[in-house]
């Protein structure tokens, strides 16, 4: 009588054993990302706003994994920044120079890659390289630039409508797709937030945090411009000046429903008609500018923040915390108020750097710090490391998978190339250089300036003199160019 049982038993133990052994284990692989979040508003790097506007769970991020205080990016902007992630190439490489370009979705990517390595693969949020994603087993993706109400999202073909804030909404559909994959599989996720890009309009639950707050200025906020080419003072990105009615919520972007309009504008339409009472002009204006656009970007930040507590909470309760690699970064840097700016694009710090985060249980060493000069054209191969992967010989940079595991190979690179090609754009004009991170060089070839920049990060760490003349960096500044020419020839560069 036993027999039967016992044969029961064995099946149903060989059926797990099989079920097991199917089970691929190596970790998955859940990228979160951004649009524009500088260092200066994410309160684990520390800066100026750090204690006003803390961001608690990006800070746990940091407390059980690495901070990388020096990613910099090879192009500052946008869509250009999304290729470089993907493809693990330069902008001159993979064709996505500029924010005009589109994207050529037939060449190798980190997704294709990955998808072929047997991973399931995801996007979920911001695009923003026009052509169809392609290497992701699903994708829900914003139309354009999208908009922080009642977004559209392009989902596997389809264009399909949501009700509600859009941080939330990414967050929510993100989550549906990891909880209905196939278990059996790894997962390698991009959830890409809009915010905190432009036009900063802020979730209902916010329009009044900050309220009582006066944010203080950076000290840079009224520069005049002197001390460096002329580069910098034809901008066209100014708190003073171009930041416009829209960027300020004088006029408002997306489509909100009746519901949503009401509680909008009641709060925003009496403090708009009281200041247009004031008449404000000159600084007392760009102070007022900067007040209301800095107050609505960190409550942009805010709803993110919450967010990244949402996609924890959710590893944690369903036990993917200790397998899964998180990953936090942005496309760029921003300006907050720095040199009197909003946007990105110059290759001076603040947009230059982009935050990195990356939480990896039981490999990296919590709340640990790393200073190696590293770029999202890193990322590619990194994740193809975790994964197990090979790393394709063309791709550019190099995984980060040994710095993670607390060790620096010796031969990490010492300099970093930037080439931003959007000529005009805000009014900054084609520029290239490189920096060890100390000293920077940095050429504007464009006709009518001609000419470079040099600064040393530890005497001016803001970039307010350029020190290209002054005979005691002749030497350092040789060595410079002869890098950057070095660097060109790497990377490929013919433009
Ligand atoms: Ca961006």
């Amino acid at each position: 009588m036993q027999k039967p049982k016992l044969l029961l038993l064995t099946s149903l133990s060989f059926l797990a054993y099989v079920l097991n052994a199917a089970k691929d284990e190596r970790p998955n692989i859940l990228f979160i990302f951004t649009d524009d979040h500088a260092l200066n508003a994410l309160s684990a790097y520390g800066g100026p706003l750090a204690k006003l506007a803390p961001t608690p769970h990006l800070d746990r991020i940091a407390k059980e994994g690495m901070l990388f205080r020096h990613c910099l990016v090879s192009n500052s902007i946008c869509a250009p920044s999304r290729a470089v992630i993907l493809t693990g190439k330069h902008s001159h490489l993979n064709g996505q120079r500029t924010n005009k370009d589109t994207f050529d979705g037939s060449q190798q990517t980190v997704s294709k890659l990955l998808q072929r390595a047997g991973y399931q693969t995801a996007i979920v949020g911001k695009w923003h390289l026009k052509s169809t994603p392609t290497g992701f087993h699903h994708f829900e993706v914003l139309k354009g630039q999208g908009q922080y109400y009642n977004p559209l999202l392009f989902t596997n073909g389809e264009m399909v409508k949501h009700t509600g804030y859009t941080t939330d909404i990414i967050t929510d559909q993100a989550l549906k797709w990891i909880d209905q994959r196939d278990q059996n599989k790894p997962f390698f996720l991009m959830a890409q937030h809009k915010a905190p890009h432009g036009r900063w309009e802020p979730a209902l639950r916010h329009l009044k945090t900050f309220e009582d707050v006066q944010i203080p200025e950076p000290p840079t906020l009224f520069d005049d411009y002197s001390g460096r080419s002329e580069a910098p003072a034809n901008h066209k990105m100014g708190i003073a000046e171009h930041i416009g009615p829209s960027r300020l919520m004088l006029r408002y972007s997306s489509k909100f429903t009746p519901e949503q309009y009401k509680i909008f504008d009641g709060h925003f339409r009496p403090l708009n008609e009281a200041m247009q009472k004031l008449d404000l002009k000159g600084k007392k204006l760009t102070r007022w500018n900067y007040q209301r656009y800095i107050k609505n970007y960190l409550r942009c930040v805010k709803a993110v923040d919450e967010n990244i507590g949402r996609m924890l909470d959710y590893l944690d309760e369903n036990g993917l915390s200790k397998n899964t690699v998180v990953i936090y970064s942005s496309d760029q840097g921003f300006w907050l108020g720095e040199h009197g700016w909003f946007d990105k694009r110059w290759m001076y710090e603040e947009s230059l750097h982009t935050p990195l985060l990356v939480r990896w249980t039981g490999r990296t060493k919590p709340g640990s710090t790393n200073t190696d000069l590293v770029s999202n054209l890193d990322f590619a191969q990194t994740f193809l490391d975790i994964a197990g992967a090979p790393q394709p010989k063309d791709m550019q940079g190099r995984s980060l998978l040994p710095i993670l595991h607390g060790k620096t190979p010796e031969d990490w690179r010492k300099t970093h190339y930037y080439h931003y090609y959007e000529a005009g754009g805000h009014g900054v004009p084609i520029h290239f250089g490189v920096t060890d991170g100390r000293y920077k060089l940095i050429r504007f070839p464009d006709e009518k300036l001609n000419t470079w920049e040099f600064f040393d990060l530890k005497v001016d760490p803001q970039e307010m003199k350029s020190r290209l003349n002054a005979p005691k960096y002749s030497k350092i500044i040789a060595g410079l160019k002869k890098e950057l020419t070095r660097l060109r020839k790497h990377y490929q560069v013919e433009d």
